[in-house]
């Protein structure tokens, strides 16, 4: 890797820029997840900023049980997102619906609809492990470098991924 490649890894390592999304949540992990933001927690420290569209962020962020009504928008956000990207699931939701789990309203969890590189579980998680989850995306995406490929989700069909968890 060129020595312009290796900046670039770095930046992206110190400086993930965030999108969050919510997927039907009961909005606990969203409140969690602005408070990691808050100057309490201060995710800012890692250089993480939260942006308003999905085309200049790093590092997707997932809350919710994904209802089927929110899973053409996911699929949408995820594919609009440049590579190489990264996707955080927020709470327990993402990963297994959760308390949702016998809801008919339900197409979860988040990883039958697109690849998830990270899942901090909780519910709600606390800040502390959100934060450490996206820095844990953060060195991912650095590890995936400016050209090597990512999978790309067709917007019909999943992909699987490598899972990383955070520990309690
Ligand atoms: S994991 Fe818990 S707090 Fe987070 S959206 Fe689901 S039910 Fe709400």
């Amino acid at each position: 890797m060129n020595l312009w490649k290796r900046l670039m890894c770095a930046c992206r390592r110190r400086s993930p820029w965030l999108f969050h999304m919510n997927s039907g949540s009961c909005n606990g992990c969203d409140i969690e997840l602005v408070a990691s933001l808050s100057p309490r927690y201060d995710a800012e420290q890692l250089g993480v900023r939260l942006e308003g569209s999905p085309r200049h962020a790093d590092i997707l962020c997932i809350t919710g049980p994904v209802t089927k009504n929110s899973v053409g928008a996911i699929r949408t956000v995820y594919a609009q997102a440049c590579s190489p990207k990264a996707v955080v699931a927020i709470g327990s939701c993402p990963a297994t619906t959760n308390v949702f789990i016998d809801s008919r309203t339900l197409a979860g969890p988040l990883d039958k609809h697109i690849p998830v590189d990270v899942f901090v579980p909780g519910c709600p998680p606390r800040p502390d492990a959100i934060i450490q989850g996206i820095a844990q995306a953060a060195a991912i995406l650095a590890e995936r470098g400016m050209d090597t490929p990512q999978a790309e989700i067709s917007i019909a069909a999943p992909q699987a991924a490598v899972h990383h968890e955070v520990q309690p």
